[in-house]
């Protein structure tokens, strides 16, 4: 597997542009000529699809929902990061480039963060005159509120709903598109399998989930959008939609598969209740702005919080992260929470949760302030647990929340087979080995509004590929295989469901690559979940029939993708012998247990390539260069 990054060289504040201007351009009369399938209208694909249509591409784009705008992104709560340094505290692209390679872990590519710094400038100009309702100071200009990882404010907001309201943004782009005529969108439509013609791809079959029509579509290039793996684990803060196939197929067909142990905790989320669930709720890291995290420092002490005197109370962030505090980053307050909660300190049913409370915020700024910041979220906490978050302090606990991990990529978007680009949480850049709060819409909407965009371009004008159609006997062999795995599965005619299956999946995964790692479960939940595989495949049962909407049958074959992944993924995990970001291995930790990094030995991406049904895949590596944010042991006391 040949792994180029094509980073431009230079310094580093010039290479984006030194970039633009080396990449060849495919002139406008040329464009019209040229045409591009987006799979994923999520905030990367919206953003992709609406600007290369306006560049003058044809671009067919598809997703599974019956709406672009109920794509995944827009769950967004908290907010969009960007260097626009508004309060004058200090902030500027290069802070938020250092900010975010630390809180990597040191684990993304230097060049790529650089650019994402870079144009999250833009992003906000742009979305501003998208209409997009940022909340805004006394003084007219647009708001911003700190996040984890950072010592400065630079997230945008749109109350409790930034998403949504991006995602509204980028929906009205490609609305317009779409009633040009230069987009051409393909809602409740699935993507099943990728093509490729030449060792490039050059399409994809989709099955539409209403009438169960299998078609082939042929473009000049392919961009998958679609979002993260988290529901491996099956309880998330994700859609329940919100799946691996696209990513998988891709890689089966030859990509590279990056990092997919990377997976980010939210330490903020709704305490699970019960096994009735299929989703957890986030509670927006936003709220660790003002609200205080703690546990009693008795164990077992079972009084209610207004109970315990402040004395008997740690606020174990302030103490043991002085500098940052409450805003110390994700995978730190997640470790600490389950940490608190190991030594017998946790609140609530089963002492899986920690508070996180606004008595102070409240008494200081009052309540209508602390409910004009989070009124929306105070709500939505009430609803669910039944407990006033403005009287009692919330229960929290950590969940699974975001994937770093990715189809791998190259500076240019692309993934190691020509012509397939990939964008949004589904590509492995940017964040290294753990995600820093509001840097995820950031991303998405740099990807797709700025730098596709151009990149696409240079491959167009220097890939030299002829025009294929579906006709080409690589279609009609894909078209085939997606035939026969439905049938397969309708076949089938077992004894569990398809949930009863992901439930068990994600059992293992967070049980043995959830917040913390060993070589013993990790080897176990190999097998194990190679076990549930072959069970899968003969005891699955799926009612119905393939020509008809059929959810069973859609989830089948999801969860039969999340089933191979799983293995990928505790593969790659195995593999890493260190702790970093979000991978925690128990036997890397210092002894004061925080996570123990080796730069020698594991300063790289690992890309994981297809080796068969069953089989171990191929470890390849990307070797990481600091050059500019010299590595170093990640504090934030
Ligand atoms: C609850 C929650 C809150 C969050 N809050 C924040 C925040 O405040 N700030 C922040 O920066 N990030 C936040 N994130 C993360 C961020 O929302 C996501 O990383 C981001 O929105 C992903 O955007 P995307 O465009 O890559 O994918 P998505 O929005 O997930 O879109 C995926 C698209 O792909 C399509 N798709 C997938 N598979 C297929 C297929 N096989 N065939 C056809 N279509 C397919 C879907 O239909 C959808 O259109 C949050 C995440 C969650 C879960």
């Amino acid at each position: 597997m040949k792994l180029e990054s094509n980073e431009p060289t230079g310094d580093i504040a010039g290479r984006w542009d030194k970039h633009r201007f080396d990449m060849k351009l495919v002139n406008p009369a040329n464009k019209r000529k040229l045409s591009v399938i987006v799979v994923g209208s999520g905030l990367a694909g919206a953003a992709a699809s609406a600007t290369m249509a306006e560049l003058g591409y044809n671009v067919d784009c598809f997703c599974f929902q019956d709406s672009p705008r109920r794509a995944h992104s827009i769950a967004a709560q908290g907010g969009i990061n960007a260097a626009k340094n508004y309060q004058n505290d200090g902030d500027s692209v290069y802070r938020l480039f250092y900010d975010t390679v630390k809180g990597g872990d040191f684990r993304s590519r230097e060049s790529n963060v650089y650019r994402l710094a870079q144009v999250s400038t833009n992003i906000i100009d742009q979305c501003v005159a998208q209409g997009v309702p940022f909340a805004r100071d006394y003084g007219g200009y647009l708001a911003n509120r700190s996040f984890g990882g950072a010592q400065v404010s630079r997230t945008f907001y749109a109350r409790g709903q930034t998403g949504q309201q991006l995602l509204l943004g980028a929906y009205g782009a490609l609305s317009r598109q779409i009633h040009l005529g230069q987009v051409k969108m393909h809602t409740r439509t699935e993507m099943l399998e990728l093509v490729l013609v030449n060792g490039h791809a050059r399409g994809i079959i989709t099955r539409n989930l209403l009438t169960g029509k299998m078609e082939s579509w042929a473009a000049d290039a392919v961009v998958l959008a679609t979002g993260g793996y988290g529901n491996v684990f099956y309880l998330s803060t994700n859609a329940m939609g919100s799946n691996v196939t696209a990513a998988t197929r891709a890689y089966k067909k030859g990509a590279g598969f990056a990092n997919p142990c990377y997976t980010q905790i939210h330490p903020t989320c709704i305490p699970v209740s019960g096994d009735h669930q299929s989703k957890l709720t986030l509670m927006s890291e936003s709220l660790r702005n003002d609200g205080r995290v703690w546990v009693p420092k008795k164990s077992g002490d079972t009084r209610t919080p207004v109970q315990i005197p402040e004395n008997e109370r740690d606020y174990y962030l302030e103490r043991r992260y002085p500098a940052f505090g409450n805003l110390v980053p994700r995978d730190v307050a997640s470790r600490a929470a389950k940490m608190a909660c190991d030594e017998g300190m946790g609140v609530g049913p089963g002492g899986r949760g920690v508070f996180l409370d606004f008595k102070d915020a409240i008494g200081r700024v009052g309540k209508d302030a602390v409910s004009a910041r989070y009124g929306n979220l105070f709500d939505m906490y009430e609803r669910i647990t039944d407990d006033n978050p403005y009287e009692t302090p919330m229960r929290i606990y950590p969940a699974i929340h975001y994937t770093m991990g990715g189809l791998w990529v190259d500076y240019n978007l692309m993934s190691n087979i020509p012509g397939l680009h990939v964008a949004g949480e589904a590509n492995f850049s940017d964040h290294g080995a753990n995600r820093l709060g509001a840097s995820a819409l950031m991303q998405g909407l740099a990807d797709g509004y700025f730098v596709l965009p151009y990149t696409i371009g240079n491959y167009f004008a220097t890939s030299g590929q002829g025009k294929v159609t579906t006709d080409a006997p690589e279609f009609k062999q894909a078209l085939k295989d997606c035939e026969d795995r439905t049938k397969k599965f309708l076949s089938l005619d077992g004894k569990r469901t398809v949930d009863d299956f992901h439930r068990d999946l994600g059992k293992i995964c967070w049980e043995h690559c959830g917040m913390s790692r060993t070589k013993e479960g990790l080897t176990q939940a190999i097998q194990d979940i190679g076990s549930l595989r072959e069970e899968f495949w003969t005891n699955v049962k799926i009612p119905g029939s393939g020509a008809e909407l059929n959810m069973e049958l859609e989830k089948a074959g999801r969860v039969a993708d999340f089933l191979e992944f799983g293995e990928v993924m505790c593969n790659d995990a195995l593999a890493r012998e260190e702790s970093c970001g979000g991978h925690f291995r128990e036997e890397y930790k210092t002894e004061e247990g925080e996570a123990r990094r080796d730069d020698e030995n594991f300063c790289h991406a690992a890309v994981w390539e297809y080796a068969g049904y069953g089989n171990t895949p191929n470890r390849h590596k990307e070797e990481m260069e600091f050059e500019y944010v010299k590595l170093a042991t990640r504090s934030y006391k």
